[in-house]
């Protein structure tokens, strides 16, 4: 346990050193900006038809490393990938040796695809960055609506599953408490269908 321990920590260190290496600013971090880390890096991206259970891949061979990455992820979850990859990039080579680690079956290579979510969270929005910022909106009690309030003022990209496993961490709310809410019917309800969506809406 102690090993796990350190493991996430040496990555919640590594995160940080490289957001400050790329320049990374919270509130104007997106896909833009992490295209940009990937071509500083020397890392191709790619957009093969993956099969649905794998959210994205890391290969590298003769160091040439390329991500292939699930097209049809939303804004969030792919920018959560895209930086999960990274982490495969600076800390995983070795174990890949000339070959690829497909991502999203967390029964394979369990350490290092639970270490890749340590470092894509703390990347795109450290804890402590994060607990200040809460701290600031003031919330003691937290529903599914201060949930749905927290995401759309939220300066970091982020999706609702991010935003309650920080919660969970935090210690503000239980493990699983919103495990199940529908977050994204809930601010439809609450503030109406963004007009990117309405075009499929079949009400
Ligand atoms: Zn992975």
């Amino acid at each position: 346990m102690t090993n796990r321990r350190a493991y996430y920590n040496d990555l919640l260190s590594l995160a940080r050193e490289k957001r400050v290496l790329h320049g990374v600013n919270t509130a104007s971090f997106g896909l833009a900006e992490v295209r940009k880390i990937y071509k500083a890096e020397g890392i191709r991206l790619d957009y093969w038809p993956l099969p649905y259970k794998i959210k994205a891949l890391y290969m590298c061979a003769d160091g040439d490393s390329s991500v292939a990455v699930q097209k049809a992820l939303p804004y969030e979850p792919k920018l959560f990938a895209l930086v999960h990859e990274l982490k495969h990039h600076y800390r995983d080579q070795e174990v890949i040796g000339s070959g690829m680690l497909l991502c999203g079956d967390y029964n394979a290579n369990e350490l290092i695809e639970k270490g890749a979510e340590v470092f894509a969270a703390e990347f795109i929005y450290p804890e402590a960055e994060f607990a200040d910022d809460l701290r600031a909106v003031g919330i003691k009690v937290w529903t599914e609506d201060g949930v749905v309030n927290l995401k759309r003022n939220c300066k970091a990209k982020v999706s609702y599953k991010y935003l309650c496993k920080r919660l969970e961490r935090l210690a503000l709310i239980p493990p699983g408490k919103f495990n199940g809410v529908k977050f994204q019917k809930l601010e439809e309800r609450m503030f109406g269908v963004p007009i990117h969506r309405r075009r499929t809406s079949r009400s």
